[in-house]
């Protein structure tokens, strides 16, 4: 019988505000209809994410990039972060965005701005 710590640690969701509607419940842009449900939270004004949550850079916590709903963050406005360390990403320098389209979202790190670092492999071996 081993006793301590779970298999699994179970998945903690933090729910915060829909950063699309801003908690409203309504599509925001009246792409629709003004009266329309907002796309991201289903007119709950709340959305969970999985914990630690941090602020999405493609849409700088917005939820939204234009009147579009953020691919990166589904519109939440904010992304669960890795427990794995990260590093800020090399090609969108942070920002999230693609350089030759701002909509888009970075290919590399996917519109987060940092990436899980990735250990080299190399002939040296850790420890
Ligand atoms: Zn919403
Ligand atoms: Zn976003
Ligand atoms: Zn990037």
């Amino acid at each position: 019988m081993k006793k301590g710590r779970p298999y699994r640690d179970p998945v903690v969701f933090e729910e915060l505000v829909c950063a699309f509607c801003r908690g409203r419940g309504r599509d925001p842009f009246d792409i629709m209809s003004s009266l329309s449900t907002c796309c991201v939270c289903g007119g709950s004004g709340k959305v969970l994410v999985q914990a630690p949550a941090v602020a999405c850079a493609h849409c700088q916590g917005t939820g939204a990039v234009k009147t579009l709903t953020c691919t990166t963050c589904g519109g939440s406005g904010s992304v669960s972060r890795p427990l794995q360390p990260t590093v800020s990403c090399s090609v969108c320098k942070g920002s999230g965005d693609d350089a030759s389209a701002p909509a888009m979202a970075c290919l590399k790190c996917r519109g987060k701005g940092w990436i899980i670092e990735q250990l080299r492999k190399g002939k040296r071996v850790h420890e």
